[in-house]
């Protein structure tokens, strides 16, 4: 079972998307970005999807625009449904520069993108699927976690600033930990 927590922090994430939808346009105007169908587009998948990879993306990029476009009855923009694997990855950089696209880079899997950003979360990382899960920082506020005291002390560590730690905590999730039981029970059958 997966705990209680996740699903909470993930109720919690739905929440803060339905508003963040609303307000991607002035995010946007905010950072200084242009307000272009493109990065609404993006933003609005990835609220809908978090911890999405660039190929998950350009498959719900064009499918979210529309809803949107519908939503704000605004006219039909052109682009978006044409937007290569080059804009997109353009587009999610000027958003991660700008701070309202955070990557997270599980080692050997490909990265994610998310529109929770600032909160100092963690993730928990299947190793099998490499499915991603927000979990709150037990701290509260970075950097949640230091390394031993001597090691900054050494010539090469001295003087260094530490202002955040990204953890990733490697394991199995609910489904394909259940799979494995599956493939151990039949091996010793
Ligand atoms: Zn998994
Ligand atoms: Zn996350």
């Amino acid at each position: 079972m997966r705990p209680d927590k996740t699903r909470r922090v993930d109720l919690i994430n739905c929440r803060r998307n339905v508003e963040g939808m609303e307000g991607f346009a002035t995010q946007l105007r905010r950072r200084g970005l242009r307000n272009t169908p493109q990065r609404r587009a993006v933003l609005i998948a990835l609220a809908e999807a978090p911890h999405s990879t660039v190929a998950e993306l350009s498959a719900v990029v064009a499918q979210a625009a529309h809803r949107a476009i519908g939503e704000a009855g605004a006219p039909a923009v052109a682009g978006v449904d044409g937007l290569s694997r080059q804009g997109l990855y353009n587009v999610l950089d000027d958003l991660t520069r700008a701070g309202l696209v955070r990557c997270i880079q599980p080692a050997g899997s490909p990265t994610r993108y998310e529109v929770r950003v600032g909160d100092n979360h963690h993730h928990l990382v299947c190793r099998r699927c490499g499915s991603a899960e927000d979990v709150s920082c037990a701290v509260g506020a970075a950097p949640c976690l230091q390394p031993a005291e001597h090691s900054l002390e050494s010539e090469e560590h001295k003087g260094f600033v530490i202002d955040e730690a990204e953890v990733i905590w490697w394991g199995m999730c609910e489904q394909c930990s259940s799979l494995n039981d599956v493939v151990k029970a039949d091996a010793s059958q």
